[in-house]
């Protein structure tokens, strides 16, 4: 049986000696459910019962743990997600005027010529790549 979520988490906390608190497991089932990386505000309005304080402090730990990935958008607010490893690798699409960010999964075909784009860094500049990023920007469908 494939580890539940939640046992990936408490194990990554475990290993920076931190504890799976109630609030630290709240942010978690929340970024499951927004499925797109949002902002402290945002977490707050999908009913994070935590100080802004406490929120900040949780997800410092969890990204400190490698739980969560804190990404900055083009209004220069942070948001977080749950990194690849509890979720699925993806892509982001970013909006240039308010700064939402959403997830993108691309069709196999894609993934396999970001791969040859990966031996190309390696034949021009002798890069050994082990992952890729790549941002989509422009403009979202409340903002176009
Ligand atoms: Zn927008
Ligand atoms: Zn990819």
């Amino acid at each position: 049986m494939a580890p539940d979520l939640h046992d990936i988490v408490d194990e990554q906390l475990r290993r920076t000696r931190q504890r799976y608190t109630r609030g630290r497991r709240q942010l978690v089932d929340l970024l499951v459910e927004t499925g797109r990386p949002v902002t402290i505000a945002e977490l707050l309005e999908l009913g994070a019962s935590q100080s802004q304080s406490s929120l900040y402090r949780n997800l410092a730990i969890l990204e400190q743990c490698g739980a969560v990935e804190r990404l900055t958008s083009t209004d220069d607010v942070a948001r977080y997600e749950l990194t690849e490893e509890l979720s699925e690798h993806h892509h982001h699409v970013v909006c240039s005027v308010c700064g939402r960010i959403d997830d993108v999964v691309l069709p196999p075909a894609i993934e396999r010529a970001l791969g040859a784009a990966a031996a190309e860094a390696h034949d021009q500049r002798g890069y050994e790549v082990d992952s890729h990023r790549l941002e989509l920007v422009g403009t979202c469908g409340s903002c176009g």
